[in-house]
């Protein structure tokens, strides 16, 4: 992508625990409207990845650019990452059970604004509107009234990327969405994270190959903490390395 269309770009970037290189001369980067399935063997780096791009773990060396201005996540704190426009979904959903859908959505909204608003939140029209279109966008707009515990599986998992949605995130990261998932539910989980990868950068890590697949974006295989290969779902199923190391061949 050309310099103004990439939103995130990290360069050689390795970090080690205890002496082991979880990640080692990384490289990613990523445009403001894509979407990006990064799959890879257990032990890849996949979480890791995720854990330096939100700023929960420091990498030893490399450089992780931010946007137009060409900022450095690496000087930015995980509260500051997040409000520059970082949002990540883990695998268990964490919805407010006991709250509405509507509710959930709402609170969501108004964690998004700054702290002192927050202390003298009043929802106006133009906010409950805002969770109406968030409920259209996840399929959730006729579970309004339903209290979350009562969803299914699936349902939380939607509700949680409306809930990430509503903080207008630049980049969304996504942990195994299809996890658990029926197949009628992983078919809308694709549907959904298409659409939010339209107005902006949306990161899935993925285990399912049928679910990457039907994802139809570009895929980028880790591997011992570096990028293995990089392309379509079948540019990468057909290179040798990437067949090695996942039949162990
Ligand atoms: P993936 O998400 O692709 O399964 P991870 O990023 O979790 O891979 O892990 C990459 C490697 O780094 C693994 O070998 C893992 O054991 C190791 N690792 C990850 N986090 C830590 C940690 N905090 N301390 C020690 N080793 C870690």
């Amino acid at each position: 992508a050309a310099r103004k269309d990439r939103l995130l770009e990290v360069s050689g970037v390795s970090v080690s625990f205890d002496g082991f290189k979880a990640i080692n001369n990384l490289s990613f980067s990523i445009g403001k409207a894509e979407l990006r399935a990064v799959i890879g063997p257990n032990g890849a780096g996949k979480t890791t990845f995720m854990d330096i791009v939100t700023g929960k773990t420091r990498p030893d060396e490399g450089r992780v650019i931010w946007g137009d201005r060409s900022i450095s996540l690496l000087r930015m704190n995980e509260a500051k990452i997040a409000q520059a426009g970082v949002g990540r979904k883990f695998q268990r959903p964490t919805v407010f059970e006991d709250q509405s859908v509507f509710d959930n959505l709402l609170m969501a909204l108004r964690n998004a604004r700054s702290a002192w608003s927050v202390l003298f939140y009043r929802p106006t029209d133009e906010d409950r509107a805002r969770v109406v279109t968030l409920a259209e966008e996840i399929g959730l707009d006729s579970q309004l009234a339903r209290k979350s515990g009562e969803l299914s599986h699936g349902q939380k998992q939607w509700l949680e990327i409306g809930m990430l949605l509503a903080q207008e995130p630049q980049l969304l990261l996504v942990d195994e969405p299809a996890a658990g998932m029926t197949p009628a539910e992983r078919e809308h989980t694709t549907d959904i994270l298409k659409e939010a990868a339209k107005t902006r950068a949306v990161v899935v890590v993925e285990h399912d190959m049928e679910f990457v697949r039907r994802l139809e974006c570009k895929v980028t295989v880790l591997h011992e903490g570096s990028v293995l290969a990089e392309g379509s779902l079948d540019h990468v199923t057909k290179n040798e390395q990437v067949i090695e190391v996942y039949l162990g061949r």
